[in-house]
């Protein structure tokens, strides 16, 4: 099986001639503790909330090197580094920077 990154318009893949490693979306630990089941919900979520994709990744699915920014995800247990979950090449624009203050910026213009 050839692993494509499943990250919406990356075309990296394994076997590219450029060496990039590719890494699981992570899954919800549950038997390890509370606060190891907690941190990898939340880890899941805001990877999936960055990749923004529609559809739910399969056991198989895979995100390539360069969406971090040392290359690599950051260890679970170290919430603020910034390779905790992919930033970088994110390529849908109108996904997860869309804060929700913009949203109500915008309603509040309407009211005038
Ligand atoms: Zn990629």
């Amino acid at each position: 099986m050839i692993n494509t990154c499943w990250v919406n318009g990356c075309t990296n893949r394994a076997d590219d001639s450029v060496k990039r490693s590719f890494y699981t979306i992570p899954v919800v630990r549950k038997f390890e503790g509370e606060q190891t089941k907690t941190l990898s919900e939340e880890r899941r979520r805001t990877w999936l909330a960055n990749i923004n994709r529609r559809d739910v990744p399969s056991k198989h699915s895979k995100i390539c090197s360069d969406h971090f920014i040392q290359g690599k995800p950051a260890d679970l247990y170290n919430r603020s580094h910034p390779d905790w979950a992919p930033t970088l090449k994110l390529c849908d624009i109108s996904g997860p920077l869309k804060s929700k203050k913009m949203k109500t910026k915008e309603t509040d213009m309407e009211k005038y």
